[in-house]
């Protein structure tokens, strides 16, 4: 095996997603020792996935990815390998190979490889089921898409109800296919459910609610369980997404749920190794517990962190760390609609629908002692930056509402 590194990194990353590239910026930018390197197996510069279910796939943005990061300066200072697969981790040698048999040595790593979306169960590898989560398959979908007239798109997570409205907006009549009994059920409560199927279907997207897809044969028939089936010209499989990876399983890291187990600094199992973003499961230092999230802001976050925290490492492991300590938010557009979620994504017990003038609404989450859990907004900002002080502070669902009658509970 060829070692193209004799002389080992300062900072080794693998991902460039905005956890891995924040992370070689932040140490960078923090001064941190030895040369850094970013290692991913995506060939394209890194950019922003955001947009690829939304201004993408609607048509209003041509896919060419807009840039992680536009501060040359710092970006320059890090050597790129952008379309290298890392395949085996040592850590007792603290090395990694890649798919092209090259041997990388690092004094300290930070594993950022995020997620990858799942496969969908029973679909015909040679039918035309297509996934999105990079900017290769969104150009891949965008082809598709153009001389399509039928589309099925099965998930009702965000990312498929954000790509069903968005392909209705291109004219298509997207049929969204998902055993929820209405969209994010099981995350958000019944009410946001019933919210979010109007706008779906004030935008142009049929629903097939409460249904399981049982195979997809080629070139693209989508059987479901209930016995019906959908010819179309193409499906779209929005089913989650998976953190899982070889390298990782085999590595001798800890991982939990398929995820690397990581402290509130971020620092896994071993002392020269912190992980982030979707691929970590770390200790929330405010709440107590361990969390995983697949949030863009929280991988900035956590990417900032690791690497700031790389940076600040001695060689006898010695420095100062900061821990993770922002409750994690996310953000979402459906057919012209935002919403906006900060929770620790843990479940709920019990929400509150506050309803505003002008269809805005907030919903308060809180768990059995009444505690607040989470906070979900449309058009009501106020609230979500209310939301997430009080998560931190970890006030109770009383003190959330307020003056405000609710006017709809669970
Ligand atoms: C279409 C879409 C829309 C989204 N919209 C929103 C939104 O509106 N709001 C929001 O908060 N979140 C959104 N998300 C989620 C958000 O993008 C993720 O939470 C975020 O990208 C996670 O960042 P990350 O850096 O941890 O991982 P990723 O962005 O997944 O990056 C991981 C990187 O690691 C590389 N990699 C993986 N394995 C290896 C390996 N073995 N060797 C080398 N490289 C490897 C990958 O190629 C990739 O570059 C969206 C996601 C998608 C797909």
């Amino acid at each position: 095996m060829e070692s193209i590194a004799n002389k080992p990194f300062g900072l080794l990353v693998i991902g460039s997603g905005p956890a891995g590239v924040h992370a070689a910026a932040s140490y960078v930018e923090a001064g941190g020792p030895g040369r850094v390197c970013l290692v991913s197996d995506d060939a394209d510069a890194p950019y922003e996935r955001p947009p690829l279910s939304k201004t993408v796939l609607a048509g209003e943005e041509p896919a060419e990815g807009s840039p992680i990061l536009d501060d040359d300066s710092v970006w320059s200072r890090i050597d790129r390998r952008l379309g290298t697969y890392v395949e085996a981790l040592d850590t007792d040698r603290r090395q990694v190979r890649t798919s092209q048999g090259d041997e990388l040595s690092y004094d300290r790593l930070i594993v950022a490889t995020g997620s990858r979306p799942s496969a969908l169960p029973g679909a015909d590898p040679d039918s035309r089921v297509f996934t999105l989560r990079s900017l290769e398959h969104a150009r891949s979908l965008v082809d598709a898409v153009e001389g399509a007239r039928s589309v099925v798109v099965v998930g009702s997570g965000f990312i498929g109800c954000e790509a069903a409205a968005s392909l209705a907006s291109r004219g298509l009549r997207p049929i969204l296919v998902t055993p929820e009994p209405v969209p994010q059920a099981a995350r958000l409560g019944d009410w946001v459910g019933s919210r979010i199927t109007e706008w779906l279907e004030s935008a142009g997207v049929e629903l097939r609610p409460g249904v399981k897809v049982d195979k997809v044969e080629q070139p693209a028939s989508v059987h479901l369980e209930d016995g019906s089936v959908i010819e179309a010209d193409l499906v779209l499989a929005a089913v989650g997404v998976t953190q899982s990876q070889g390298f990782l399983a085999e590595s001798g890291l800890l991982v939990e749920d398929d995820h690397l187990a990581v402290d509130a600094q971020l620092r896994t199992s071993d002392p020269h190794v912190w992980a982030a973003g979707d691929v970590a499961r770390a200790r929330h230092a405010v709440l107590g517990r361990s969390l995983s999230v697949e949030h863009w802001g929280d991988a900035i976050t956590m990417g900032q962190l690791a690497g700031s925290n790389a940076a600040a490492q001695g060689p006898d492991g010695s420095g100062s760390s900061a821990e993770w300590t922002d409750p994690p938010g996310f953000w979402s557009e459906i057919g012209g609609h935002t919403l906006k979620y900060s929770a620790w994504g843990d479940g709920f017990e019990q929400f509150r629908v506050v309803e505003h003038p002008d269809e805005a609404f907030t919903v308060w989450y809180a768990d059995a002692g009444g505690e607040v859990v989470g906070v979900l907004t449309h058009e009501r900002d106020e609230d979500y930056e209310r939301g997430t002080e009080l998560l931190s502070r970890r006030a109770s669902l009383t003190e959330a509402l307020g003056d405000s009658a609710p006017e709809k509970s669970s």
